[in-house]
């Protein structure tokens, strides 16, 4: 196995980290099947942090094996739900013990800032645990009234083993998202991190065993999508595979399920969110959360606002004022106090988004802000804002993934509301009025799982999150969450019933 270490010396967070890497297994870690590594990158400077094991297929059965047998014997329902939500408590209590620690992990590895880390990775991810801890002796299922000589009733049973696919850009929080209530509902779990953010995820696996979890609970298999991902999809001992990233990957899932057993599948996939500003918006709020909506996490998020829609009455102080907040935002070393962008995750990503703002430059959008890389090393692009663009552009139909919006003046509600639907996402939306009812009214005919009223990119554990259309399929958090985990059986009782 390997080992990670790292002297934190930072203005926000100062102290050693250490713990062991490798794949986990069993509550155990060892090095991957074929003894290879992964490169831990820093995408400040492009520079190896640290090396992990490489996960395999083989590793993946074995962590599929080591969950079925957990889940027989010592996890499942013959765990009562107050225990399982007891162990979920302590995990959430470990973590904010170890707040700061992975705060710092966090934005060592995928480059966001310590201090938006601290404000919202780390308390989404806490609350997220600690709310399924709540729901794990809260689930049953329902007495079904017939007829007086039967019992009808439900039972609400976990799949078994389920497998979970998490992408790089909110690691922690991910797979919070997805322990919270597949755990809750006793599922065990065989999950893999993305290969570009590990840090996290092998630290929880350390807390997941100091909380008491039975081994094999949650195995953890750090590797690439096309061994690590796909063997996850097509394994036929896994009855639920859960997966958060690109629709391009989702469809992939969703192949591999139908092809090898049907197994069920939950989607959050990508965005291409509508952001719509009206003349009566109030301009220096609107203004404020535009920026936060696509800026935020360096548009690395799934929800980014990055197709802004303002009305023609305000079009122009908007954009001058946006423009003004978009300059204002400090890029700088993540763990700087005062810095509100770091570095894009990776040199693949970086290259995408520049490919983007090259192909927006080329169909004869406006680079109206930015448009270019930031210093000379690391994976940086100044915040960019287009204008002047065309409703066929790439860059106003595809997801970029980066700090890179598009702002497009409407006339009228119809107008816009065309526009706002005319893509094949639907995760999120959001209206900014002053005219509480036209805000209601327009979060109702928007086409997204999410529509913010007067604020972007605002997630609560108790709020569900998905998408519509090609976002998605299935609900994280909240209640719904826990429909993803669990199997109704319907079971009928024979009261005196005859043939
Ligand atoms: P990605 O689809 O490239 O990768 C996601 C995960 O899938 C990674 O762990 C990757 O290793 C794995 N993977 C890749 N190919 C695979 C395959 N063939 N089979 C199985 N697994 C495979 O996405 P990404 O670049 O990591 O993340 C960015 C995407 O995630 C964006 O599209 C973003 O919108 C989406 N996302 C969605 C949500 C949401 O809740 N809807 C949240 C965060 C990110």
């Amino acid at each position: 196995t390997t080992t990670f270490y790292h002297e934190f010396n930072t203005p926000g967070y100062k102290g050693k980290v250490s713990f062991p890497t490798g794949v986990f297994i069993n509550g155990k870690f060892s090095a991957g099947g074929d003894r290879t590594t992964i490169d831990v990158i820093n995408p400040t400077n492009g520079k190896v942090i640290t090396k992990v094991a490489e996960g395999t297929p083989a590793d993946v059965d074995r962590a599929v094996k080591a969950a079925k047998r957990a889940f027989h014997e010592s996890w499942g329902l013959s765990v009562p739900g107050a225990e399982r939500g007891k162990l979920l408590a302590r995990l959430a209590d470990l973590m904010d013990e170890h707040f700061n620690e992975l705060a710092a992990l966090e934005a060592l590895d995928n480059g966001k800032t310590y201090s938006w880390a601290r404000a919202a990775d780390l308390p989404l991810s806490v609350g997220t645990i600690r709310y399924y801890a709540g729901w794990a002796d809260k689930i049953h299922g329902q007495v079904i009234e017939t007829s007086e000589d039967k019992l009808a009733y439900t039972r609400h049973e976990p799949f078994g083993v389920v497998g979970q696919i998490i992408p790089w850009n909110f690691p922690l929080t991910m797979m919070s998202m997805k322990l919270g209530p597949a755990l809750a509902t006793g599922n065990a779990i065989v999950l893999k991190p993305s290969e570009f953010t590990p840090l996290t995820a092998l630290r929880m696996c350390s807390l997941i065993n100091e909380a008491g979890f039975p081994p094999g609970t949650v195995n953890v298999v750090v590797g690439y999508g096309h061994t690590v991902g796909v063997a996850i999809s097509e394994h036929m001992l896994i009855d639920k595979v859960s997966f958060t990233g690109s629709t391009l990957v989702g469809r992939k899932i969703m192949e591999a399920a139908a092809k090898s057993n049907l197994k069920n599948v939950t989607l959050e996939l990508g965005g291409k969110s509508p952001n719509i500003i009206f003349n009566d918006a109030e301009l220096e709020s609107a203004v404020k959360w535009a920026s936060h909506g696509i800026f935020y996490n360096h548009g690395q998020a799934c929800s980014a606002g990055s197709r802004i829609f303002v009305q023609s009455g305000i079009y122009d102080s908007f954009l001058k004022a946006f423009t003004e907040k978009a300059l204002s935002l400090k890029l700088g070393d993540p763990f700087d106090t005062d810095s509100y962008q770091g570095p894009q995750v990776s040199q693949a990503q970086y290259d995408r988004i520049m490919d983007y703002i090259d192909s927006g430059k080329k169909q004869g959008a406006k680079v109206h802000v930015g448009g270019e890389r930031h210093g000379n090393e690391g994976y940086w692009i100044q915040p960019t804002i287009f204008t002047e663009t065309k409703p066929e552009m790439r860059i106003v139909q595809e997801e970029i993934f980066g700090p890179v919006g598009v702002v497009i003046k409407f006339e009228d509600e119809a107008d816009v509301l065309r526009q706002a639907n005319d893509t094949l996402y639907g995760l999120a939306a959001a209206v900014f009025t002053n005219d509480i009812t036209r805000g209601i009214q327009f979060a109702h005919k928007l086409e997204a799982g999410t529509v913010w009223v007067n604020c972007v990119n605002h997630m609560h554990p108790n709020v569900p999150f998905g998408g519509y259309k090609q976002s998605g399929v299935g609900r994280e958090l909240g209640e719904y969450a826990l429909n993803n985990y669990t199997n109704v059986k319907a079971v009928h009782v024979n009261l005196g019933h005859t043939i």
